[in-house]
């Protein structure tokens, strides 16, 4: 998360404020419960970079862990508390400052600031009579351990622990699909830093010496221009590394002659951004890898022409889906009528994954089950559209000179009152206008 804490107190408080307020209304009688994502461990006392719950900072923008929310639907008494560790000079010596419970009373529009330690207490004493808790449960095995603990007491006539659990993200991915305009503003601001990233790396790849080399030189440019992090782990995969999905960089060179596909977000005040680019190592496209990357772009193309309102995620894939199997006949791969082709699936063995996905805090934004694929567009929607095609280096059902392609194309979309926005053309896809990047 990028933003600071005193960013926070000063500019945005109103609007996690709003946040609260709003999901109170949808949790009358009821109670949310939120809790900070732990600290992991890396390795003995060293641990990963800290990277805050989704929903916790969605309505505290707060960085620090131990900490939780309490937000209760009641219409007594108070409706929020935060919970976080108290000041310790020691500790901040050691590990960085912490809010304390002083700057937080001051800082934030709750009804209520209390030690984390005092957590469980606190939910024993306020969930009494509050029949339903809203709670994401697989985090903190203690806390669940905790509710589970309560929730089995509840047989004697003087215990009364909330005998409904139900997932709170089933609320707060119905608020995070639709992004507010600030949301949006940040979203941009994301998308602009990846696609500007790119295109100073796009010129710096002759200088590569591994895909490990590369992912770490496009990072680079992501905090020269303001991001904090990346949004998820950077793929650089060079020739047939590029036909695995999700290829982890490794110490392998990017030969000259092969392709390289990199798919790669900044992220910006907690918000993802996610692009992929395949490039010539060269700085040239073969002619078979031209052919391959005209087809991809076709689907992607495609694919965002349906991303308007009304439609869903499942247009923009059968759009897609359409181009790619159009464009596998074209190479000689598939053979027959295209209706009958996209009806028996013969595309997937080179196309094997969705064509989007919802955009936000986290870069697969919202559960699938609890935003359906058959949700229809409304403006303020973000999500992208990634068509690929990967031929396996050994197939031999594919010509010779397209074994070992794998291209992906993705850019994010914005759905607005008139059509859509793409966020990310910063950063061009025609094929030409790549090359010019790379040879300037
Ligand atoms: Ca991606």
């Amino acid at each position: 998360m990028n933003t600071t804490d005193k960013e926070n107190s000063t500019n945005l408080e109103g609007c996690y404020n709003s946040r609260r307020n709003k999901l109170r209304t949808m949790i009358k009688g009821e109670a949310a419960l939120f809790i900070s994502a732990p600290e992991v461990v890396a390795s003995r006392d060293t641990h990963h970079p800290y990277r805050q719950d989704s929903d916790f900072f969605y309505f505290t923008g707060i960085t620090e862990p131990c900490t939780a929310l309490l937000v209760l639907g009641t219409s007594k008494g108070a409706r929020t508390i935060l919970f976080l560790r108290e000041r310790s000079p020691e500790q901040e010596q050691w590990i960085g400052e912490r809010i304390g419970l002083s700057r937080a009373r001051r800082r934030y529009a709750v009804d209520e600031v209390r030690e984390w330690a005092e957590l469980e207490e606190t939910l024993i004493e306020q969930l009494t009579k509050v029949a339903h808790l809203h709670y994401a449960p697989g985090n903190h095995p203690d806390i669940d351990a905790f509710i589970w603990e309560a929730m089995k007491s509840n047989v004697g006539p003087q215990k009364s622990f909330p005998s409904q659990l139900s997932d709170v993200r089933l609320l707060t991915s119905q608020m995070r699909l639709i992004k507010e305009k600030r949301e949006v503003g940040w979203m941009k601001h994301a998308a602009d830093i990846t696609a500007h990233a790119l295109l100073s790396f796009l010129r710096e790849i002759p200088t590569a010496k591994t895909e490990r080399h590369a992912a770490r030189m496009l990072e680079a440019h992501f905090t020269r221009l303001g991001s904090l992090a990346p949004a998820f782990s950077t793929i650089i995969a060079s020739g047939k590394n590029a036909t695995c999905l999700h290829h982890e960089p490794q110490l392998q060179p990017l030969w000259k002659r092969e392709l390289v596909l990199i798919d790669c977000g900044a992220s910006y005040r907690g918000y993802a951004s996610d692009i992929s680019r395949t490039v010539p190592a060269s700085g040239k496209f073969t002619e078979a890898q031209a052919e391959v990357y005209d087809v991809v772009l076709a689907a992607l193309e495609a694919g965002i022409s349906k991303a308007k309102v009304g439609n869903t995620l499942d247009t923009v894939h059968q759009a897609a889906v359409k181009e790619l199997t159009k464009g596998l006949v074209d190479l000689g791969i598939l053979y027959g009528d295209v209706k009958d082709l996209i009806a028996e699936g013969k595309y997937r063995p080179y196309y094997m994954h969705r064509t989007g996905h919802w955009l936000g805090l986290d870069v697969h934004d919202i559960s699938p089950r609890l935003a359906p694929r058959d949700i229809p567009f409304e403006p303020g929607m973000v999500f992208t559209v990634e068509p690929g095609l990967y031929f396996d280096a050994k197939d031999k059902t594919v010509p010779e000179q397209y074994r070992g392609i794998g291209i992906r194309i993705e850019d994010d979309v914005l759905i607005t009152d008139k059509g859509n926005q793409i966020i990310t053309r910063s950063i061009p896809v025609a094929r030409e206008e790549i090359e010019a990047i790379m040879n300037r």
